[in-house]
């Protein structure tokens, strides 16, 4: 296994010690010259636009579910319920649809699921398949250096520009960044037929993430009143939670707790965080080691999503699941003294 400082971006995006499938992104010297980020201003003030779109309407949500619970009735068991079960089924489609399996293509899994997976992401309003998995693997490439859309770290020293920094991955990237060139980065999905077929339709999966939720309100409690409850806890408060959870990763996950692998990067380990990010929290294990299918290296680290991966392979629904050696999680060990 090479150094994690020899490592180009394109093996970046493969874990060391893993065999790289057929269906990963092609090396960078097999691509043709294109630029990384496409200069269309109409497309970048849209994909703004739509962030902020979808943010306002999480944070309307939310606003107006406060006030029916304290000006008309408390809210409901079967709304926290619906929101319990659209979080986990929305955020599955985000870590190991969008992130595990579309971007780092940590498992091979059937059609059904992968289409199922995509429409549950796409529900989750953060952008279409390609937009998304092309972003990511920016990040990844250029983590915590010039051209990363999303790193703390690039605003100077002090505790006021790391607080600027801190804000800026948080949520200022989402109306600043650059847009990444699909071609150049999510080369393989545009190839791919039915995940094409799912990505042209994104907005259809948004309105299906908020009719969902409401139909199913209306069908627990026989009321218009349940359905608005519906629609606004498992829709659009759920739609301003993972966008929240994904932040703390954007943000926090480079800044706070622990590294404890070498990676190219500043990305950090959350304990903390496991739980309401199901498991994406073990961010630094996830960039030491980026194809991973499991991000839990310890048996105390929960990594809910990972467990979800293994339980669909013990299932036989997916296959080829990658998982880090013993072999390698020892040479990536952190060195102590680079802390
Ligand atoms: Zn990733
Ligand atoms: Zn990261």
């Amino acid at each position: 296994m090479q150094d994690a400082e020899t490592l180009t971006p394109a093996e970046a995006l493969r874990a060391p010690g893993i065999e790289t499938p057929a269906s990963a992104p092609p090396a960078e010297a097999e691509r043709p010259k294109m630029k990384r980020t496409v200069e269309n201003r109409q497309l970048k003030r849209i994909q703004h636009i739509h962030t902020v779109v979808m943010t306002v309407a999480g944070l309307g949500g939310l606003i107006s579910a406060i006030c029916l619970h304290f000006l008309v009735q408390p809210v409901s068991a079967a709304a926290l319920g619906i929101f319990g079960l659209f979080f986990f089924s929305v955020g599955m489609g985000l870590t190991i649809g969008y992130h595990r399996h579309f971007t780092h293509r940590s498992y091979k899994a059937p059609t059904a699921l992968r289409v199922l997976l995509g429409i549950l992401g796409s529900m989750a309003g953060q952008g279409p398949i390609v937009f998304w998995t092309a972003l990511h693997r920016m990040h990844h490439e250029m983590a915590d250096k010039p051209g990363d859309p999303h790193s703390p770290n690039l605003h100077g020293e002090g505790l006021v520009n790391k607080v600027r920094g801190i804000w800026h991955a948080y949520i200022g990237w989402t109306v600043q960044h650059e847009v990444p060139n699909a071609n150049f980065y999510s080369r393989d999905l545009l190839a791919d037929a039915p995940i094409m077929w799912v990505n042209k339709r994104y907005y259809l999966w948004i309105a299906l993430g908020l009719a969902l939720p409401a139909l199913l309100g209306l069908a627990l409690t026989g009321t218009a009143y349940g359905a608005l409850e519906g629609l606004l806890w498992g829709g659009l408060i759920r739609m301003f939670a993972l966008h929240n959870v994904i932040w703390w990763i954007t943000s926090f996950a480079h800044v706070f707790g622990s590294r404890d692998y070498q990676s190219r990067d500043l990305s950090t380990n959350n304990f903390w965080l496991a739980l309401p990010t199901l498991g994406e929290s073990w961010h630094n294990n996830h960039h030491a080691f980026p194809r991973a299918a499991i991000l839990s290296l310890h048996w105390w680290q929960i990594d809910i999503s990972g467990g979800v991966v293994a339980i669909l392979e013990k299932l036989g629904i997916v296959s080829e699941v990658c998982r880090v050696s013993a072999e390698d999680k020892q040479k990536r060990q952190a060195n102590p003294s680079r802390h």
